[in-house]
């Protein structure tokens, strides 16, 4: 496991949630802490501080709190992806597949500038479902996805793999 600089201590781990089986990656332990927080938005940001992002597009909810930071820190706007029927305009709507069934997210359907540079900010990848459908959501839009950047990615799940084949650099601070 890579350990940067205590951030993983930070996050709490919580056995058999949301269902039996499941060891839960939490991160409100290290959003709460000063110090946690300010190492997670900088070292999230980091590769991607050259310039080149033009939006930060944040999946919810986890991915709006960092986003934001990170947005403010790369000194760009920010975009939220949220869960079908929370946004209040026109929508775009792309399904991704979860362990039983179909979910979707949604974007606006003017919020992304044509050929603009757009960066996914989540928490944590699993699978990859979640962040395949981000990219594909930017790219319908006209965006032109630059990285996607988390907190945890899980490699025993593939995610990171899945971004590869989709031709996103991608960056995770612990693993
Ligand atoms: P994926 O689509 O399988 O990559 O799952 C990633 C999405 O599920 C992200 O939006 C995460 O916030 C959420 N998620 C999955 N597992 C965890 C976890 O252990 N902790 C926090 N979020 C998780």
């Amino acid at each position: 496991m890579k350990n940067l600089d205590g951030l993983e201590e930070l996050i709490r781990t919580i056995p058999d949630y949301p269902k039996p089986g499941i060891m839960f990656r939490d991160i409100t332990t290290l959003l709460a802490d000063p110090i946690g927080l300010k190492k997670a938005i900088k070292g999230m940001a980091k590769p991607f501080e050259d310039g080149k992002v033009d939006a930060v597009a944040g999946i919810e909810a986890r991915g709006f709190i960092l986003g934001g930071a990170i947005a403010d820190r790369l000194e760009c706007g920010f975009i939220p992806i949220r869960k079908k029927g929370k946004l209040p305009w026109k929508t775009i709507g792309q399904e991704y597949t979860l362990e039983y069934g179909v979910d979707v997210i949604e974007i606006h359907e003017d919020a992304v500038e044509p050929g603009s540079r757009v960066l996914i900010v989540d928490d944590l990848i699993a699978t990859g479902g979640t962040a395949e459908a981000a990219v594909k959501l930017i790219r319908r839009s006209g965006g032109n996805v630059v990285g996607a950047t988390f907190i945890v990615d899980l490699p025993d799940l593939g995610g990171m793999q899945r971004l590869d084949a989709l031709g996103i650099p991608r960056h995770a601070l612990i693993a």
